[in-house]
């Protein structure tokens, strides 16, 4: 658990400071959810969103009160003073909680008491240690020394190189590798936002505009895969499966 002080090497600011929540922190809305987050990671926290309701569902991902990202605060059960030396959070900083309520903090993980898709976080952490060349972890469930927190995610490495990594995956310039999940009405999430990219990317127009890059599949969305189906003699059921995701590809890249 980090220091203030080894933060600051780092290169993250001081968040005893009293303009830092208005300075260096905003509110990311995302599937309904609202959550505060730094500046410097929005992107990698849009990815992570993305990712567990590409493995459950928006629905699983709650809109309660129980999501937390940044609040300035010791470890929680420490009465460290203000020193800028004691444990602090990485709430302070870029640690989100996710489901809360259905992902309580247990002794072990073998407890159950978690619907997280461990798979799914699993593989998204090698990207983010791919993506960034090994200078940006993902950190899940807490540390060893701890009792296993999985609604508990915190990102380690230096500002700049979380704020390169989320600017990037924001801006759609970075390469995440999605895998090619059939997707259809009602759906949400990564694979979704790429399949937006690839209508856009083939043309596609509905009411004569191109389709929403928004992460959720919607009835425009599925008029313009039906559309796309139509034109390319697919069968035409809204549903991107790999006969429909190879089209796009081929007509994405003409
Ligand atoms: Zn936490």
């Amino acid at each position: 658990m980090p220091s203030i002080n080894e933060m600051r090497a780092l290169g993250w600011q001081d968040p005893r400071a009293p303009d830092y929540l208005s300075k260096h922190t905003l509110i990311l809305k995302r599937h309904g959810i609202s959550l505060r987050v730094h500046e410097d990671e929005v992107g990698i926290v849009e990815l992570l969103l993305d990712t567990l309701v590409d493995a459950r569902s928006q629905v699983w991902l709650t809109a309660r009160a129980d999501d937390w990202g940044i609040t300035v605060r010791p470890i929680r059960g420490t009465t460290a003073s203000a020193d800028a030396d004691d444990s602090w959070s990485y709430h302070c900083w870029n640690a989100v909680d996710l489901n809360a309520v259905t992902n309580p903090s247990v002794s072990s993980p073998a407890a159950g008491h978690s619907d997280m898709p461990h798979r799914a976080i699993h593989r998204l952490q090698a990207q983010i240690h791919e993506m960034s060349r090994g200078k940006v972890e993902l950190v899940y469930g807490g540390d060893w020394s701890s009792p296993f927190d999985p609604m508990h995610f915190e990102l380690h490495g230096r500002r700049e190189d979380v704020a390169a990594l989320s600017k990037a995956i924001h801006a759609g310039k970075a390469k995440v590798p999605v895998r090619r999940r059939t997707v259809r009405l009602g759906n949400a999430g990564h694979a979704v936002r790429r399949v937006q990219k690839l209508l856009r990317d083939a043309g596609v127009r509905v009411d004569g505009k191109l389709v929403k890059v928004d992460g959720d599949f919607g009835e425009i969305t599925e008029r313009a895969v039906r559309k796309f189906q139509a034109k390319h003699g697919l069968v035409t059921d809204g549903v991107v499966g790999s006969r429909t995701y190879r089209a796009l590809g081929r007509a994405a890249r003409a």
